[in-house]
């Protein structure tokens, strides 16, 4: 037997119906935001990911699903979507439309982890890309999106997780201060710390394994911003209470991505356990100039859709579904059945026609089988006639009408159902 590629699984069932729900949603509320929907290809050039990524980052260090295709060019499957949003802002010229250009993507990604419950190899994002404009404005309308996504999942206690990171001018300095902080605590530093403190001691902060003690003495990054940084930040906080929107600040919040500058974030919430965020973000002034493109600012946030569809599933969330129609028939009747399917299609009701046939009582037993809500039974008789028969499978009530008249009934009693 041949199964699904390790940490690969099948979506179907159950999880394809919160899967289509919840993305759904996700892209009606980015709709709303003004939004479109963009796709890029799932395989890319190495060189996009190591650029924008960053090589000191786990993802490029050891999760990236590298090959070389035949004609010996080194691809990647992409562990993100942000970096192939802003490929093609460059590429295909998107500067010459009106900015912020509103972008959003759902679609898998890649990353060679060690399978664990609930993580997956390949797993699915969703995201939004606002590319263009650098007003805080559109950092607090971001953050306004990530959090009425969850509030429209019902996840209990949103809270947004805030911090600045600050730029290139600031950032060194606050560097400087914390590598100066954390010498003393070298030794006492994880492995992984112990490289970063000399690649990117940033990330020391947000390491599960240094203690809470060590992280709030040291020097907070928020103390450390340019002016600019700072009137940015302190604008973005403004327009958030504008918006009514709960934010608090975290200065050991950085990201695991090396392309964010001023505005990070997170949305959390107590479904997910104690520090586990539902999506994450910020701005990335400088990806887009480090693919190759004028410095052009952006601010977005992605989300992993596993981690909605686990809470999803425990709180046995009930998503409703379209009535299926069934229609059952002699086989005389047949071409009118056929008729009938379609016509019922067309008006956007899901239609089983009965393959096998045979005896009326067979026939509602499949319609049972497939919870259809109501058979259209069509036999000799009601060829004859031009009617058909209707019955509620639920109230198992059943009246004859005219055949011209089914989508009507059917209609009526979808709007009332
Ligand atoms: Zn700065
Ligand atoms: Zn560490």
């Amino acid at each position: 037997m041949i199964k699904t590629v390790k940490g690969c699984k099948d979506i179907y069932g159950r999880e394809m119906e919160l899967f289509q729900y919840i993305e759904n949603v996700l892209s009606k509320m980015a709709e709303s935001y003004g939004y479109t929907k963009i796709i890029t290809p799932i395989i890319e050039y190495s060189e996009l990911f190591q650029r924008s990524v960053g090589e000191d980052t786990d993802i490029v260090e050891k999760e990236m699903y590298t090959f070389q295709d035949k004609g010996g060019r080194s691809l990647t499957l992409r562990p993100e979507i942000t970096a192939s949003v802003a490929r093609s802002y460059v590429e295909n010229h998107f500067e010459t439309l009106p900015a912020p250009l509103r972008k959003y993507y759902i679609g898998p990604c890649f990353r060679y982890e060690k399978p664990q419950k609930g993580r997956y190899r390949e797993f699915y994002q969703f995201g939004v890309e606002a590319i263009g404009d650098i007003s805080p404005l559109i950092d607090a309308e971001v953050i306004s999106l990530a959090y009425n996504i969850a509030k429209q999942f019902s996840l209990k206690n949103i809270k947004v997780r805030l911090n600045s990171i600050g730029c290139r001018k600031c950032r060194p300095h606050y560097k400087e201060a914390l590598k100066e902080a954390l010498k003393p605590h070298y030794e006492e530093l994880c492995s992984d710390c112990k490289r970063r403190f000399y690649t990117n001691p940033l990330r020391i902060l947000d390491c599960k394994k240094e203690s809470k003690e060590l992280k709030e003495s040291l020097p907070k990054i928020t103390d450390y911003l340019c002016d600019e940084c700072r009137n940015h930040f302190d604008k973005v906080k403004e327009y958030l209470s504008l918006m009514n929107i709960p934010f608090e600040l975290d200065h050991t919040l950085v990201r695991g991505l090396d392309y964010y500058t001023k505005t990070v974030f997170e949305v959390i919430s107590t479904d997910l356990g104690a520090q586990n965020a539902l999506l994450g973000g910020g701005r990335y002034d400088y990806l887009i100039e480090e693919l190759g493109g004028r410095p052009v600012p952006a601010v977005g946030f992605a989300m992993g859709m596993e981690r909605l569809m686990t809470i999803l599933k425990a709180e046995n969330k009930i998503v409703r579904k379209d009535p299926v129609i069934y229609i059952a028939y002699q086989k005389e009747a047949l071409k009118e059945a056929i008729e009938i399917a379609n016509k019922l299609r067309g008006e956007g009701f899901i239609t089983l026609l009965d393959i096998k046939g045979g005896s009326f009582k067979k026939q509602f037993e499949r319609s049972s089988k497939r919870n259809a809500s109501y058979t259209v039974i069509i036999g000799e008789e009601e060829k004859e006639k031009n009617t058909v028969q209707v019955k509620n499978m639920k109230t198992k009530e059943q009246k004859e009408i005219p055949k011209g008249e089914i989508v009507t009934f059917l209609k009526e009693w979808r709007k009332n159902a």
